[in-house]
């Protein structure tokens, strides 16, 4: 089997309501979605989606994964989309880095080996657990009581698990959004609070230590790895690393050192499933937790994070996300996993599970055949 043509298509994807980040420094209101449709000499084709959360989040962004793959197709071409880790190796040794570019392609080669195998994602990853994975809605940063009404309409849709984001330069106010919404957390709730890398390691410090009492969680609460390394010898609060945790090389310092107690993996930050498993098993090997996520995108990124999130076994995973529902926009109407009272189950449908109307994306960008 070889890979004979691949479509590279972009979309916009607007936001329902506009979306603010470490304590309103960052703003966020379309999306930039690129699809690719791999087509192979034996009529079996896969998709892929990349989509970064704009370009101030991460150093991903939009155009950067069309012109990566421009420059990735002469050494995908001809190859088998089956043998994943060999695309990986040429992908690197073609483009070594933008680890974002990359992911769709993987997504979609991991799309048509679960087709040619008669098997979902999340079976090849090593097995799919039958129990759906709760998804965590994702709180803007605003006011206590604008982020708990937030909170509140995603209960009524029956989500448990929330990342609320904070980390202004106000720490008092950050202090005050903590306890306000730990005083109305309801049981059996997760709420992870996500400074997004906003604070120093001063601010760090003194609001994780006026709450340390609350036992919350703080998802990357410094710029850096050595940031967050500091920050864990002055505060006791659990951690999670997300945009820090980008190679297999930062997850095994994070947990050999101990950095901290719970991984975020984003597929399209990390490079896709192919290098994201690696993740995955250095956080089991070390009783590290693990939130899987798009790093945005529709219903097909949705449902990459799925398949991960359903081959790690329960007591290790805490969330993943449906972005697809923050989206005015539905590229693949009556397809793929939905969040339903508030968890994501993935079914038996061999590959992705999730084919996008290719009329909705309109015209490819780009087309590429050998
Ligand atoms: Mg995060």
């Amino acid at each position: 089997m070889k890979i004979s043509r691949i479509s590279v298509y972009k979309k916009d994807l607007p936001l329902k309501d506009p979306y603010w980040l470490s304590g309103g420094r960052l703003k966020f209101e379309v999306l930039d979605a690129t699809f690719v449709k791999l087509e192979t000499d034996v009529g079996v084709s896969g998709w892929g989606e990349g989509t970064p959360w704009g370009h101030t989040y991460v150093p991903a962004h939009g155009p950067g994964i069309r012109a990566g793959i421009e420059t990735l197709v002469p050494a995908l071409l001809g190859q088998d989309p089956r043998l994943l880790e060999l695309i990986e190796r040429a992908m690197d040794v073609q483009l070594p880095g933008h680890l974002y570019a990359k992911q769709p392609i993987d997504m979609a080669c991991w799309d048509i080996l679960g087709q040619v195998c008669d098997l979902p994602i999340a079976d090849l990853l090593g097995g799919k657990r039958d129990n759906g994975t709760p998804v965590a809605s994702s709180v803007s940063s605003g006011e206590p009581d604008y982020m708990l009404a937030i909170i509140d309409d995603y209960r009524k849709r029956g989500y448990v698990a929330h990342s609320a984001k904070v980390g202004g330069s106000d720490t008092a106010k950050d202090i005050e959004r903590i306890r306000y919404l730990e005083k109305h957390r309801q049981s059996g709730e997760i709420i992870l609070y996500d400074v997004n890398r906003a604070w120093t390691r001063c601010e760090a410090s003194i609001v994780m230590n006026a709450v340390s009492s609350l036992g919350v969680t703080f998802e990357q609460p410094g710029e850096t790895l050595d940031d967050i390394a500091e920050i864990r010898k002055l505060t006791t609060s659990p951690i999670s690393v997300d945009e820090s945790l980008v190679t297999l090389q930062d997850a095994t310092r994070i947990a050999r050192e101990g950095i901290a107690d719970v991984f975020g993996i984003k597929l399209n930050r990390v490079g896709g499933l192919t290098k994201a498993r690696r993740l995955r098993d250095v956080a089991m090997a070390h009783g590290i937790q693990i939130f899987v996520m798009a790093t945005g995108g529709t219903v097909m990124a949705d449902t990459e994070a799925a398949h991960l999130a359903q081959s790690i076994p329960s007591e290790f995973m805490r969330a993943c996300w449906s972005c697809q529902d923050m989206l005015t926009v539905d590229i693949a109407p009556g397809s793929g996993p939905r969040c339903k009272a508030g968890h994501i189950t993935i079914d038996d449908t061999p590959g992705l599970g999730v084919t996008p109307d290719e009329g909705l994306l309109g015209d490819p960008v780009a087309v590429y055949t050998v």
